[in-house]
């Protein structure tokens, strides 16, 4: 329906509407890549417009210039090379800009972006080659198969042919191994790593996708109006970029459309109201514009396309349990071998001591508990185990090899999962892809493959897995529900699927049982012991004495950081030492 109008709008519709539409198709472009940026990897971007620019520059240039220099001259055969050349050119500056930036946290990545989009502008500005201020005239027009695009109806329908197909693979690429581990950054990097994803890189691709969208566009944009000038590709403009994603509702593919179009059209429409109504001429739409913004901020913070998608009920496709061959198992360690070795690790946080020469060992086929009162140091001990928060001495062996000072990530491949005492999941995301970012580290398929859906047979296996996990913890029935909506006791569960997902060999749970009823616990407990029967170690951080005592096989007890008693549960549990520190403590 919305294709059939799209098809057919060209041919019914006045010049000056054709042409609007091209921009908005060309603005939607640089947008979606913000919603892949912004909205979806929570990573803020100004300086949009530069990429565009960088695209649109390098077309300008290769098919104008008098004399190219040798190497280039074989670019300026057709401008469709020059597309190639404007994505190289703008994936090696974004790759270097992102290799500068995408480390800064917080308010210095948005600061960092603001500083490129201004030094590439000044860049085009002040550049003789580029043209200077007065830019560059005579771009030739697009051919297609010797056709020549000269007409804005023709070129409408190149732009939003590759609209569409941006969109159709950015919802793929979503929809994905890779996706998941996209939507995961917003999560906080930690989660993400502890089941494997490499951050970094994550950031690194949706930086890079979103830079060549912008060049893409500002190629189209050189070949439709047939000269380039710096005043496009202004921070200003980079900005306006930004209002169309989040107006439009950054979180969503859709939104970029709606977003564009909306800025698009109020823009034209202000700009001939506004200076008759104040009488004096300037870009007043920018306030009106910035209202907006704050007004979405208030009324509709994901912005007006999850608005306009509960106004108009889309059907879903119905739901089945993912289906799939198993994936490829880790060898298992036989019941008994040493997996985790802690040794005199100490932590210190300033003058704090939160952990001071603990030692413990956790072998394959045994439970073991770490209990104690309520800051005893025992979520740091994980935190040190797993890589999160590297202890300030001491040694941390996982499978006979030293892992402290390894990343979360690389102790992950090595087969230790773990959960969450503060539970980390995506509470917008489905139970089902929750657990399924436990699996990332099992599949391999990159980025090219996601999004044309080139990999929908491993993305089946992972998403089994997943779903077997599920069904594993008994949490079935909530597999498509947002995890979010779940109770904080069943999250916890659900952070076990995940963690088992991986296929781990040791299991470390940051109190699972906590916000649990009886009858919860006694399933956790029966799962636990299933999981110890088939040769898995688990390292259980619990509040709740009655669950450890009648499951672990052996107790280590910690107050003010330090190891205080171990042993056999009933041993421990007739220690004087830990009836005073434990028992009669403060809980
Ligand atoms: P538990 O999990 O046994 O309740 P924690 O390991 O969370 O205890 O905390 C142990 C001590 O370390 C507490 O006093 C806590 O305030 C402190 N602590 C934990 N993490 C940090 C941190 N990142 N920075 C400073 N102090 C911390
Ligand atoms: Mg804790």
């Amino acid at each position: 329906m919305l294709l059939a109008l799209l098809a057919i709008g060209p041919l019914v519709l006045p010049e000056f509407y054709v042409t609007l539409l091209n921009y908005i198709g060309l603005y939607a472009l640089v947008a979606l890549g913000l919603v892949l940026l912004t909205g979806v990897g929570g990573l803020t971007s100004f300086g949009q417009a530069a990429f565009v620019g960088l695209g649109a520059y390098t077309t300008g240039y290769l098919t104008t210039a008098e004399e190219l220099p040798a190497v280039l001259s074989w670019f300026a055969v057709s401008p469709w090379l020059t597309l190639v050349a404007g994505l190289l050119v703008t994936l090696a500056v974004a790759g270097v800009l992102g290799l500068l930036t995408l480390r800064l946290s917080g308010h210095y990545l948005p600061l960092g972006t603001l500083a490129w989009g201004m030094s590439l502008y000044f860049l085009f500005g002040n550049v003789s080659f580029l043209g200077g201020h007065t830019g560059m005239t005579g771009i030739p027009p697009l051919s297609l198969f010797g056709f020549e695009l000269r007409d804005g109806r023709h070129l409408y329908y190149l732009i939003w042919l590759i609209l569409l197909a941006a969109v159709w693979m950015t919802q793929n690429l979503l929809d994905s191994r890779e996706g998941r581990a996209i939507r995961a950054l917003k999560g906080g990097g930690i989660m993400a790593e502890a089941m494997g994803v490499d951050t970094a890189r994550s950031r690194m691709i949706i930086f890079l996708v979103a830079a060549a969208f912008a060049a893409i566009s500002g190629w189209l944009y050189a070949h439709m109006q047939r000269f380039v000038n710096p005043t496009p590709f202004s921070l200003h403009i980079g900005i306006e970029y930004l209002f169309m994603a989040v107006i439009g509702g950054a979180g969503y593919v859709w939104g970029a459309l709606v977003g564009a179009g909306l800025i698009t059209v109020l823009k034209q429409w202000l700009q001939d109201l506004l200076p008759r109504v104040f009488g004096a001429s300037g870009n007043f739409e920018i306030i009106v514009f910035g209202l907006l913004m704050i007004f979405v901020f208030h009324r509709a913070r994901d912005g007006i396309w999850p608005l306009l998608a509960r106004a108009v009920p889309i059907k879903r496709p119905a739901r089945a349990v993912p289906t799939g061959e198993p994936l490829a198992r880790r060898e298992r360690p036989p019941p008994g071998t040493t997996l985790l070795e802690v040794k005199d690790a100490v932590k210190k946080f300033g003058g704090l001591v939160a952990n001071n020469k603990m030692s413990l060992e956790v072998r394959a086929g045994e439970i073991l508990a770490l209990i104690g009162p309520n800051g005893a140091g025992k979520s740091t001990l994980f935190n040190l185990v797993t890589g999160v928060d590297p202890p300030t001495s001491g040694e941390v062996s996982f499978l006979g090899e030293r892992v402290d000072g390894c990343c979360s990530r690389e102790i992950a491949r090595r087969g230790m999962s773990r959960t969450f005492q503060h539970v980390r999941l995506l509470p917008a995301m489905s139970v089902l892809e929750n657990v399924a970012i436990g699996a990332h580290q099992r599949g391999s398929a990159g980025v090219a493959a996601a999004a044309v859906h080139g990999e929908r047979g491993e993305e089946a296996r992972l998403l089994a897995e997943a779903a077997r996990q599920i069904e594993r913890v008994g949490l079935t029935e909530y597999m498509f529900d947002a995890a979010g909506s779940l109770a904080l006791g069943q999250q916890r569960i659900v952070e076990i699927a995940r963690a088992l997902s991986s296929d781990p060999s040791l299991l470390l749970l940051d109190e699972p049982a906590a916000g649990l009823r009886y009858l919860e616990k006694e399933t956790l407990a029966d799962l636990l012991r299933k999981l110890r029967d088939e040769g898995m170690g688990i390292l259980l951080v619990e509040h709740d004495m009655d669950f450890v005592m009648g499951l672990a096989d052996r107790v280590v007890v910690m107050e003010f950081g330090e190891k205080i008693a171990e042993g056999l549960p009933e041993q421990v549990q007739c220690n004087p030492a830990v009836i005073e520190a434990y028992l009669g403590g403060v809980d």
